[in-house]
């Protein structure tokens, strides 16, 4: 089944508390890549599809281990993401579903599935993995996350009615989800992502699926060789329509306690943890950077918890080595994001945020 009233739910992150003076709890959120293939090639994608999971026994192992420590601490595992391809056509999804060690992921009934998926495979795939998921997991709350492509939903007239036709399996099935769709910010795009344009997606989105559109910064995921310029393109097109819509859109960075203090958001791939700079959205690199180091042969909650904490205080350090940081009064809040670590291991000195000088300021979720 689909939740009711999508869009008024999923236009704030109501649902985990980022404010500290109501906040009881400390969130995990777990990115895994461990799913292998992709029938697609949307456009934007930065997405490795190849081999993300070569040992997929050690690598559950390891995550199912971690999900353990935390279920038997007094932390809250919130969200696990399995990706980084499309659920419903990735070569290795009904292995990982059967896999023992999956459901162990979920032993609490609060923690959050992350699909990923364009919803483009066929709808027999779609509802047999779906039926597969039920059987081997039971009850599960997923947030499914819709890659889609502006040029695409703007101008394909069969679009909107193949999606139409997959949001019918997914109300038929017994599992609960809360669908949104988001958009891979990439240079090539057709149509300009100016506020006009992004605002017309955004409303057709909510007219026909009474939901909500992300922008994920895809091309943060990987270092690339045009990884400035694709930066600069990034945050051009975040203050061009904040400086046009302003009270249209809401950005992620301006509220202090998103991602920041209480909750700790890892990324996993082939073994290792890394923890997981927040920029607008989850940045999922796998830079040498970001390895969270281990003490023992595998990874124990103490490992990630205490990562935190030194990443923390390495870039408090870092900040008197930039232009904007120190001082700055989002710098707590950045540095629980792991935004110095991104502005290390890139190399910027500025404020590249539109924060620290002022040119975004207002409203925060
Ligand atoms: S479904 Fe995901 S992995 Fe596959 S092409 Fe699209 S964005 Fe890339
Ligand atoms: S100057 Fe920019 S990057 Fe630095 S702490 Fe402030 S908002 Fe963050």
């Amino acid at each position: 089944m689909i939740k009711d009233n999508l869009f008024d739910r999923m236009n704030y992150a109501g649902e985990v508390n980022w404010d500290l003076d109501k906040s009881n709890n400390f969130y995990f959120f777990m990115n895994i890549d461990i799913l292998n293939g992709c029938d697609f090639s949307c456009a934007g994608c930065y997405v490795n599809k190849g081999t993300n999971s070569v040992n997929l026994d050690e690598d559950l192992k390891i995550i199912s281990k971690i999900a353990d420590e935390i279920n038997a601490s007094n932390f809250h595992l919130e969200e696990i993401a399995l990706g980084p391809t499309d659920f419903f056509s990735a070569k290795n999804t009904l292995q990982v579903i059967e896999h023992p060690d999956f459901k162990r992921l979920f032993k609490n009934p609060e923690t959050k599935f992350v699909m990923l998926s364009t919803l483009k495979a066929s709808t027999e795939e779609i509802r047999e993995k779906l039926l597969k998921l039920e059987e081997h997991v039971g009850h599960l709350d997923i947030d499914l996350l819709i890659a889609t492509d502006m040029d695409e939903f703007l101008t394909d007239p069969n679009y909107i009615s193949n999606i139409k036709k997959k949001w019918k399996v997914l109300q038929e099935s017994n599992l609960e989800f809360d669908p949104a769709f988001q958009i891979n910010i990439h240079p090539a795009n057709l149509i300009k992502y100016d506020s006009a344009n992004l605002t017309r997606l955004a409303q057709e989105i909510k007219a026909e699926f009474d939901t909500i559109l992300e922008f994920n910064p895809s091309i943060l995921r990987i270092k690339h060789r045009n990884q400035t310029e694709n930066l600069h393109f990034w945050m051009n097109t975040i203050k061009e329509n904040f400086q046009k819509n302003a009270e249209g859109f809401t950005y992620t960075m301006l509220n202090k306690g998103h991602s920041g203090m209480n909750n700790l958001v890892v990324n996993f791939r082939s073994g290792n943890f890394y923890i997981c700079p927040f920029i607008y959205e989850n940045v999922f690199s796998y830079d040498n950077t970001y390895l969270i180091p281990k003490k023992d042969q595998l990874h124990s909650l103490t490992d990630l918890t205490d990562a935190k904490e030194d990443f923390v205080v390495k870039q408090m350090k870092y900040s008197e080595q930039t232009t904007h940081c120190e001082g700055c009064e989002y710098l707590v809040s950045c540095s629980y994001k792991n935004v110095l670590t991104f502005m290390e291991a890139n190399k910027i000195k500025d404020c590249f945020l539109g924060l620290g000088n002022g040119e975004i300021h207002g409203r925060a979720i």
